[in-house]
C-alpha cells in the first residue's frame, strides 16, 4: 500500500508529492491529463500575475525572460520539475472512484489500458477548479458559439463578440479580441471593472472601454443566447445584440463529488470541505486537500502562491500519524 496518493499534476500537486518524496513517503501523482493541465489550457497569450519567485515550486529557481512567467516558461518549469525530481506521474489516468477500505483508501483509475486499482493510505486531492466553469444557467448556453474558456483571438477577428464578466479571465479575453479586430461588447453584472483586475490591465480596459474601443454593459444581465443574438437586461430595460460568440468568463468552481462521495463536510455557503488549517485533512480521515480546490466558491482566496505550500502541512501530518502509529505497535 503506498502512503499517498496525490490527485492532479497541477502547480500544487506537484509541490505536494515534493514535498512527500523529501520526508521520505511513497507517492503517485494521478494526472487525468497532461502535466500541469489546466496551466496548458490557459489562453496561448498568457502571463502570470505573479512573480515568478512566488509561483516556483520545490525550492527550484524559476528563471524568466520577463518580470513575469510567461504560460510557455511555465510549462517548461513544471516539466523541468517534475523530471528533477523524478516524480511518479501517470499522466492520462483520471480517477473515477475513491472508497475507504481497511487501512486506508482503494482508489479506481481509468487509463488507455483500462482499470487501474491503487491502494494507499493517504489521498491527495489536488484537482483545482479549471474544470467545472461557473454556468449563466440562461437557455441557449449550451451552443457551440458559446465558450467558458478562451484560447486565442484570431479565429474571432471581424466578428461581434459578447464577453461575460468583470475580473481577470474577461478583461484579457475583451482586449485580446479587440486587439484582434473584433467587435466587442463586455456585458458585467456589476457597476465597473472588478478592483482585484491586475493593476496594469485594469487602465487598459477602462482606457478601451472610455475611447469606445470595447463597448461595455455594466448592471447588465444576459437572458437569453440564440444562434445570433444575446438578450440582455440593464437597469431594467431589454435590450437584443448581435451575437456571433459569446465567452461567458465567469469564473471556476471545484468538483467536490470525492469529498461528498466519502461523506466529507461541506461548508454550505463557500461550497468549500470542512478542512483543517492546520493539516489540510478533511473531515475524513486520511483525506486531504492541496492547491485552488480547497477555494470553494471563492476563487480569490487561493492561488499557486500560497496553495503551493499545502504539501508541507500535509507531509508533516502524515509523517506525524505514522510515528504515533509506529509508536503504538
Ligand atoms: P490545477 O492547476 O487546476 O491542477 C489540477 C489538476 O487536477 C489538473 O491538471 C486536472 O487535470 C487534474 N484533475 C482534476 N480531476 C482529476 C481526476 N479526477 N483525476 C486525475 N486528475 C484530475 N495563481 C497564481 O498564484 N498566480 C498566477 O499568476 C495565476 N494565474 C492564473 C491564470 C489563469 C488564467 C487562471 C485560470 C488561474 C490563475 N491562477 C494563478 C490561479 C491558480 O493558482 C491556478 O488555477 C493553478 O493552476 C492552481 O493550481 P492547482 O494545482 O491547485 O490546480
Ligand atoms: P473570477 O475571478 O471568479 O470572476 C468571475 C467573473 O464572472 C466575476 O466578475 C463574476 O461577477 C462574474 N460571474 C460569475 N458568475 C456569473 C453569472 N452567473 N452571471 C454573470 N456573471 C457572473 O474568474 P476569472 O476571472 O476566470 O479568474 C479565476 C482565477 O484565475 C482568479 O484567481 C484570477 O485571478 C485568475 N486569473 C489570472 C489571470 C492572469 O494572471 N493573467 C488571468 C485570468 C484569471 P462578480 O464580480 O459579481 O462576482
Amino acid at each position: 500500500m503506498l502512503d499517498a496518493i496525490v490527485i492532479g499534476a497541477g502547480p500544487c500537486g506537484l509541490a505536494t508529492a515534493i514535498t512527500l518524496k523529501k520526508a521520505g513517503l511513497q507517492a503517485k501523482i494521478l494526472e487525468k491529463g497532461y502535466l500541469v493541465n489546466s496551466v496548458y489550457h490557459y489562453p496561448l497569450s498568457m502571463t502570470f500575475f505573479s512573480t515568478p519567485e512566488k509561483i516556483e515550486i520545490g525550492g527550484v529557481p524559476f528563471i524568466t525572460a520577463g518580470d513575469k512567467p510567461t504560460r510557455h516558461e511555465a510549462l517548461k518549469y513544471y516539466r523541468t520539475i517534475a523530471n528533477y525530481f523524478d516524480l511518479d506521474i501517470h499522466t492520462r489516468e483520471e480517477v473515477q472512484e475513491i472508497k475507504k477500505c481497511a487501512g486506508g483508501f482503494q482508489i479506481v483509475a481509468v487509463n488507455r489500458s483500462g482499470k487501474q486499482v491503487y491502494g494507499t493510505r493517504n489521498v491527495i486531492l489536488a484537482t483545482g477548479y479549471y474544470d467545472q466553469p461557473n454556468r449563466l444557467g440562461i437557455p441557449g448556453e449550451d451552443q457551440d458559439h458559446v465558450y467558458h474558456y478562451f484560447r486565442e483571438a484570431h479565429p474571432f477577428a471581424g466578428t461581434n463578440c459578447i464577453v461575460i464578466g468583470g475580473k481577470n479571465s474577461a478583461v484579457d479575453t475583451a482586449l485580446e479580441l479587440q486587439l484582434a479586430g473584433a467587435n466587442v461588447t463586455l456585458i458585467h453584472r456589476r457597476t465597473g471593472i472588478d478592483s482585484s483586475v491586475k493593476a496594469w490591465v485594469k487602465p487598459m480596459i477602462e482606457n478601451a472601454i472610455h475611447f469606445g474601443r470595447i463597448d461595455a454593459r455594466f448592471e447588465a444581465v444576459a437572458e437569453k443566447i440564440t444562434q445570433d443574438s444575446i438578450h440582455i437586461k440593464q437597469n431594467g430595460k431589454e435590450e437584443v445584440l448581435p451575437a456571433d460568440f459569446v465567452f461567458a468568463m465567469t469564473g471556476y468552481r471545484p468538483n467536490l463529488r470525492f469529498v461528498k462521495h466519502l461523506g466529507g463536510q461541506i461548508d454550505p455557503l463557500h461550497q468549500c470541505p470542512i478542512y483543517d488549517e492546520e493539516t489540510m485533512e478533511t473531515s475524513v480521515s486520511g483525506l486531504y486537500l492541496a492547491g485552488v480546490v480547497a477555494s470553494g466558491n471563492d476563487s480569490g482566496k487561493i492561488f499557486i502562491e500560497n496553495g503551493r505550500f499545502h504539501g508541507d502541512k500535509i507531509a508533516s501530518h502524515i509523517k506525524q500519524k505514522q510515528g504515533i502509529s509506529e509508536t503504538v505497535s
